[in-house]
């Protein structure tokens, strides 16, 4: 019997270390609220908190992608239930099954639609001084390993595997930190870099989706396209200080006639819910179906729409970098203060804050993964059928180029070559 007790004892000591260890608030470990006034975390801390929640709990997991154009590591986090941990490579296999659907009858999609789970990436901060979505990645992560989300999130992490990249542009994150930290509190606080925060291509580093010339660009376009195929992807930006506070799709018009039909629905499908829960919680200003279009594709939220991923963007007021601003009513352009369909709740002006873009930013992201999760077979069978429309599509273009006439003498296009 007292061997017993012992036995006992000892399974519980043995287990201590796996069950009881508590996962670290990013605010602990900074030091301070995340998106506090003047305050920011640079890369090697963003690098550093997500490392130590991968350590302290087994539903994240801490990769690198890639190497940045200055030689950093690129960091980005899976996080998901320990039971899909165990079998992620099972899960990016139904992944790329589904995308290549040739062979795949639609019973057999439905199957793996199924038994797969919907695979979500959130990429942050590609202009580096846009810099909330990098800060509220740390609290979004802690989040959703600790349940502290308005959903069950035991059960959402059971269907929905989430990829964060809390900078896709860790050098310019730094640069832009250690500027800030150099000035802040004097008459130069929130000003301009005098250097490029992307080493070659600066802002434009978000006019590179198509070329793909940059080492950050290839990092990402392998997670999209080759290790992961997520069924859906956001991309979150700031603007300018005085319009909506925040963006959202759906997009404006015209929409881009070569990306499937499917794809703008499940783009709305999420940018209402995104719409809804802001709304709901509270948060004013909220615009979106204006200003940015669903047809240029060199960005890294539209060229993922030609790859049948539910793409979206998001655009939040900015600050100046992590220092608050006041803003009259008088400096925000009329069409902000006028209630339109699209833009139902002005916001009536007054103090903006880093920690109204990550509050924003947060709430945004936790309703795509519940709208992933609510949706997980429909986005996965649906991923299938535009894969399968598309490949038809193209077949059927191949069979009109091989049926030219050679005597017709007009030169045939030169795609002809690797038609079979
Ligand atoms: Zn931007």
């Amino acid at each position: 019997m007292r061997k017993k007790i012992f036995s006992f004892t000892g399974l519980l000591l043995l287990l201590l270390p796996f069950t009881l260890i508590a996962q670290t608030t990013p605010d602990e470990f900074l030091g301070h609220r995340v998106g506090a006034d003047r305050k920011l975390a640079d890369y090697n801390q963003i690098q550093a908190y997500f490392q130590k929640l991968d350590k302290e709990s087994g539903k994240i997991k801490v990769l690198t992608i890639g190497k940045t154009t200055l030689g950093k590591p690129m960091i980005m986090a899976v996080i998901t239930s320990e039971d899909n941990m165990a079998k992620l490579d099972t899960y990016r296999g139904i992944s790329k099954k589904l995308r290549d659907a040739r062979g795949l009858t639609p019973d057999e999609a439905r199957k793996l639609a199924e038994e797969g789970k919907v695979i979500v990436f959130i990429t942050c901060n590609l202009h580096s001084d846009e810099i909330g979505s990098s800060q509220m990645a740390l609290e979004f992560a802690y989040k959703l390993v600790t349940g502290k989300t308005p959903f069950d999130a035991d059960k959402v992490l059971e269907d929905v595997i989430i990829l964060i990249a809390p900078t896709i542009n860790p050098d310019g994150q730094q640069m832009v930190t250690d500027w800030y930290r150099k000035y802040v509190g004097t008459k130069y606080e929130g000003g301009r870099m005098p250097w490029l925060y992307q080493h070659y291509a600066g802002h434009d580093n978000n006019r590179d989706w198509f070329m793909l010339n940059l080492a950050e660009t290839k990092a990402v376009t392998k997670v999209m396209y080759q290790d992961w195929i997520p069924q859906i992807h956001i991309d979150q930006h700031q603007i300018g200080s005085s319009g909506a506070r925040l963006w959202i799709p759906p997009f404006a018009n015209p929409p881009n006639p070569n990306v499937h039909p499917l794809i703008w629905r499940g783009v709305a499908l999420c940018g209402m819910n995104m719409a809804y829960d802001l709304q709901k919680n509270g948060f004013k200003g909220v615009q979106y179906g204006q200003e940015f279009a669903g047809w240029w594709d060199g960005a890294c939220d539209n060229t993922p729409w030609f790859h049948n991923t539910i793409c979206l963007l998001s655009e939040a007021a900015s600050v100046k970098v992590a220092s608050p601003i006041n803003i009259d009513l008088s400096e925000i352009s009329k069409s902000y203060i006028e209630k339109s369909m699209q833009f139902p709740d002005p916001w009536p002006g007054g103090w903006w804050r880093l920690r109204d873009i990550v509050d924003y930013e947060l709430t945004l992201s936790l309703s795509l993964v519940k709208t992933a999760y609510l949706h997980k077979e429909d986005f996965l069978y649906n991923f299938y059928k535009m894969c399968k429309d598309s490949i038809e599509k193209e077949r059927k273009a191949s069979r009109m180029l091989l049926s030219f006439p050679k005597s017709s003498g007009i030169a045939r296009p030169h795609s002809e070559c690797s038609t079979s």
